[in-house]
């Protein structure tokens, strides 16, 4: 199984190719991936582990689901893709699914994050040209916030070191310090187009905002006739424990962006909108080629109905919960942890020995993490995660830690 997977290639080669034929923008670890099936994955060498990052939050169904493989077979056999300039049956019940489960009433299918966030910029400065005039394009952003890569999405990153070597960035951003209230309300004025912020802080290092600063946010949008988006695409269906994570803040932004987890491991994003604000976009001012194609959307449909159908937001709490109990009392315990945040199963944990050695040692026991900053492992596993399947992550993370302080001991 896993040679006919890798090709005949040993995991050395596949490495040693491709460091030689891809550019090197992924500092990557030393693993070949080959198969996946549900919370597992094995790599070229057969070995299986427990996959905690998920595909960066994007497996929330696990590796494989049955219906989304069932959905892509059965679609790929009959349209894969179909221009935009027609109809098309998979993309239009997507649509309606994502308007009759949430509290928007429009969707613009795309491909990825950061395109749903390029997406929702454009809606918003459209909408505040025509609602307002000329004068009034700026979007604020949270620093150590993140909408990923392409030009305004990485402008509308409060982070420095993406942008650096990329200038000159999109004009008209502003940045204020996440969860402060004070410098939100002063950088919110009759230029602000948007207030562009994620709910749960992802890449930043997983940092829930507090109600104050989201219920704040909503009220001057409200009061300066700014827009309100939420950057969903990490934090959204179902991974904190509510369909979308602005659930647990009683707000309803104007636009909300998805895509991550939207097709069950396939690529496809989307941004949702109230009538009002989509009705500023009129055919031909934005579009994507592929966007909503045909076998991206049946691929979604078939997830959203499984993440609804098989319970999952609520396994993410009941499991969310008691993941989060496990790590408080291994805190406790090992006096190596220093914090545990998050909410649902988007779980950061700040840790006392470097945070790259612990992937390392999780990893060789047979546990994938991922590292968010120096001091801190991010955990979003699917939603499909068992409490068994907790207990062996967190079994395998106290063996890792010991394993760190060990190392360090050895070699100061
Ligand atoms: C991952 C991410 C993005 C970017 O998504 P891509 O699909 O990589 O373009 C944008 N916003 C947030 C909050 C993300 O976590």
């Amino acid at each position: 199984m896993a040679a006919e997977n890798s090709a005949g290639f040993s995991p050395r080669e596949v490495v040693a190719l491709a460091d030689k034929y891809i550019m090197k923008t992924y500092g990557r670890l030393p693993l070949v991936l080959v198969r996946g099936a549900g919370v597992r994955v094995w790599d070229a060498a057969g070995r299986e582990y427990l996959d905690f990052v998920a595909g960066l939050a994007v497996n929330s169904l696990g590796h494989c689901h049955p219906r989304v493989v069932a959905a892509i077979r059965e679609q790929a056999g009959v349209l894969m893709h179909c221009s935009n300039l027609y109809y098309s049956v998979p993309q239009t019940m997507l649509a309606r699914w994502l308007v009759e489960h949430t509290p928007y009433d429009r969707v613009f299918f795309c491909n990825s994050g950061a395109e749903a966030v390029e997406g929702a910029l454009k809606l918003a400065r459209k909408y505040a040209k025509k609602r307002w005039g000329e004068g009034r394009f700026e979007i604020v952003t949270a620093l150590n916030s993140f909408h990923g890569r392409t030009y305004g999405a990485v402008t509308a990153t409060g982070q420095p070191k993406y942008h650096q070597g990329f200038e000159p960035l999109v004009p008209g951003f502003r940045y204020v310090p996440f969860n402060d209230v004070a410098a939100l309300e002063a950088a919110v004025t009759d230029k602000t187009a948007a207030v562009l912020l994620e709910p749960v802080q992802g890449e930043g290092g997983v940092y829930p905002a507090t109600d104050e600063f989201i219920r704040v946010a909503w009220e001057i949008c409200q009061q300066r006739g700014a827009l309100l988006i939420f950057d969903e695409v990490q934090c959204g269906l179902g991974r904190t424990g509510r369909f979308l994570a602005q659930e647990h803040y009683g707000v309803t932004a104007d636009i909300t962006c998805l895509a991550k987890a939207l097709g069950g491991g396939f690529p496809i994003g989307a941004l949702l909108a109230t009538e009002e604000v989509a009705s500023a976009f009129a055919p031909g001012d934005h579009a994507s080629t592929f966007g909503g194609n045909p076998l991206a959307a049946a691929a979604a449909l078939a997830a959203l109905r499984a993440i609804e159908e098989e319970g999952l937001v609520a396994n993410a709490v009941r499991v969310g919960s008691y993941f989060r109990e496990a790590l408080e009392r291994l805190r406790a315990q090992s006096g190596l942890i220093t914090e545990v945040r998050g909410l649902g199963l988007m779980l950061g944990v700040v840790v006392k020995v470097p945070a790259k050695q612990l992937v390392s040692l999780c990893q060789e026991r047979g546990l994938i993490v991922n590292a968010v900053k120096e001091d801190t492992l991010r955990f979003v596993p699917p939603l499909t995660i068992s409490r068994e399947d907790v207990d062996r992550a967190v079994a395998i993370l106290q063996a890792a830690l010991t394993a760190a302080v060990r190392e360090i001991e050895l070699n100061p």
